[in-house]
C-alpha cells in the first residue's frame, strides 16, 4: 500500500531537505505545500490584492491554477502556467505569506488540492507543512514534528539566504520568530504538532542525521 508520511514544523528546521531527501530514498514522491501558500501570495501580490484585506483575499483565493510537480530530485510549481519557483522565495513573498495563509478559504481550497495530490501518489508521497498532521492528511501512515532552537533555525536560514542577507542574523531571527507566531495563532489549521506525532529535535542534529532517523522510522 501506498505510504504517506507528513512533516510539520516552523521555518529552518530543516523540512524541506529532510523531506525531499527522505521521499528520493524510498521513491515516493513530494509535495512542498509551503510553496502552493507561497505561490497564492504571489499571485495576489501581482494583481493588486491587499494581502490584509481578508474579505479581497477570499474573492481571490479560487482564482490562481496553481500546480505542483511532485519529483522529489526536482519539484516544480507553476501559477497559471508560469514557472513560480523563484519568485515565491523572495523577501516580499516570505512577508506577506501569513496572512494569505491566515485565511480560511485559502486553507480549504490549498487542502483540497493537497488531498488530492496524496492521493494520487503511485506509492506514497511525503507532504511537509504546517498542518499536515493534524487537518491535511489525518490519517497519514507516520507524523513527524521538526522542532530546533530559533538561534539554530535562524543561523540555518541565513546560511540558505546567502550574501548581504546572511549578515543580519538577528534580522532574520527576529523575521522568522515573527513569521511561525503569526502561523501559530491563526484561528483556522495554526502550525501545531499532532498529538501522534513523533517529535524531532533537529538542533544537535546534522542533515544526514535527521534523514537517517525519519526513514528509520517510515521503515519500522
Ligand atoms: O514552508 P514555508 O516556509 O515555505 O511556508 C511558507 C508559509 O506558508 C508559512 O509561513 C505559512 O504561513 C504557510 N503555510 C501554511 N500551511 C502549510 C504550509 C505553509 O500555512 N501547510
Amino acid at each position: 500500500a501506498a505510504v504517506i508520511v507528513g512533516i510539520d514544523g516552523p521555518s529552518g528546521t530543516g523540512k524541506s531537505s529532510t523531506s525531499k531527501a527522505v521521499a528520493a530514498k524510498l521513491g515516493l514522491r513530494y509535495l512542498d505545500t509551503g510553496a502552493q501558500y507561497r505561490a497564492i501570495t504571489w499571485w495576489m501580490l501581482n494583481n493588486g490584492i491587499d494581502v490584509k484585506d481578508a474579505e479581497a483575499v477570499a474573492d481571490a483565493a479560487g482564482k490562481p491554477e496553481i500546480v505542483s510537480g511532485t519529483d522529489p530530485a526536482a519539484p516544480t510549481i507553476t501559477v497559471d502556467g508560469a514557472d513560480a519557483a523563484a519568485p515565491i522565495r523572495t523577501q516580499e513573498v516570505t512577508s506577506a505569506v501569513s496572512a494569505v495563509s491566515a485565511v480560511p478559504e485559502v486553507r480549504t481550497r490549498l487542502t483540497e488540492l493537497q488531498r488530492a495530490i496524496a492521493a494520487e501518489a503511485p506509492d506514497g508521497i511525503v507532504v511537509e507543512g504546517r498542518d499536515i498532521g493534524t487537518t491535511v492528511l489525518p490519517d497519514a501512515d507516520l507524523k513527524i514534528f521538526l522542532t530546533a532552537s530559533a538561534e539554530a533555525r535562524a543561523a540555518r536560514r541565513s546560511g540558505e539566504l546567502g550574501g548581504k542577507e546572511a549578515a543580519d542574523l538577528a534580522a532574520t531571527r527576529a523575521a522568522l520568530v515573527r513569521r511561525d507566531a503569526a502561523d501559530s495563532g491563526r484561528k483556522t489549521s495554526p502550525l501545531a504538532k499532532a498529538a501522534d506525532a513523533v517529535e524531532v529535535d533537529t538542533t544537535e542534529l546534522t542533515l544526514d542525521q535527521v534523514i537517517e532517523c525519519v526513514v528509520t522510522l517510515i521503515e519500522e
